[in-house]
């Protein structure tokens, strides 16, 4: 199987079968390199397993889009996030030869399509920790010698945690994880509306093509409003309406364009359809 071939070519459709040969394939050269003792190869094939990981992943998420499952899309944007981050850790990019600097970008603009702005935040105290290669305990004074994020015979090292004690809840607006979005916990119980992502979807034919949003403030008129002076703004500042959008020419609204760095399908499909109108 030529491996680099096809992690060099991560925008390829490649059906379910195919993906579960190369993870077995994957997995088998992992394992007889732990077998053979061979802590390089060992380490190698384990950062080329976290790469496909990271792609198809990557792919999961369109698919995600498709079927209107925003939550669990977000979700696992956070995933590979910090999936690539620990990447990062192991392999310094040259070029982007997987696409994985390409994908780590688009993580970023795809989260800043969603329309959560409020988090949960639990907090807990560690109190026991273990080391996830050797098991021994990890202290502020004692420690074992492997480093977190690091690859021993093609396993990371992480701190597992044993016992811990929650201190608290906090609603933050950048959270350490992403996953406590307030109020929504599956597809079921979604109020969330996602325009942006359902344009996104709507103008892309490949979870590879390039593009980027530019946004800007832009003012509704006042009177598709009829909001009270001592109201709270329909801007969402929390402010009065009086005192904040009242004074402006209109209501301050966040608006978003969409500009594809190369003509897609779709869009030029949407362009023809909006000249036949005229
Ligand atoms: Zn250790
Ligand atoms: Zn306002």
């Amino acid at each position: 199987m030529n491996i680099e071939q096809i992690l060099r070519t991560p925008q390829q459709l490649r059906s379910k079968a195919e993906t579960d040969t190369i993870n077995t394939y994957l997995t088998a050269q992992l394992e007889s390199a732990i077998a053979a003792a061979d802590e390089p190869n060992a380490n190698k094939w384990a950062l080329l397993s976290m790469i496909f990981e990271a792609q198809m992943d990557y792919l999961r998420v369109y698919a995600l889009f498709e079927s209107e499952e925003y939550y669990a899309a977000w979700c696992l944007l956070e995933r590979i996030e910090i999936a690539i981050k620990g990447i990062f850790r192991l392999y310094q990019f040259v070029e982007d030869e997987y696409r994985i600097k390409f994908i780590f970008e688009y993580i970023r603009k795809l989260q800043s399509l969603f329309p959560y702005k409020v988090f949960g935040s639990s907090e807990y105290i560690k109190e026991i920790v273990r080391c996830g290669i050797c098991n021994e305990l990890v202290t502020l004074r004692k420690r074992c010698g492997h480093v977190k994020g690091q690859l021993y015979m093609g396993k990371m090292c992480v701190h597992e945690i044993e016992q811990s004690h929650f201190v608290g809840m906090s609603i933050v607006d950048v959270p350490f994880n992403k996953y406590s979005v307030m109020g929504v916990t599956s597809k079921t119980d979604d109020s969330y509306h996602y325009p942006q992502i359902e344009y996104l979807m709507s103008v892309i034919d490949h979870p590879f093509n390039e593009w980027q949003t530019k946004n800007y403030k832009i003012f509704k008129p006042h009177r598709e409003y009829q909001t009270g002076r001592n109201e709270k703004c329909p801007c969402g500042s929390s402010k009065k309406y009086k005192s904040c959008c009242l004074t402006k020419p209109g209501i301050e609204t966040d608006h978003t364009d969409f500009l594809l760095t190369y003509p897609t399908l779709k869009s030029k499909l949407k362009m023809n359809q909006l000249k036949n109108r005229k």
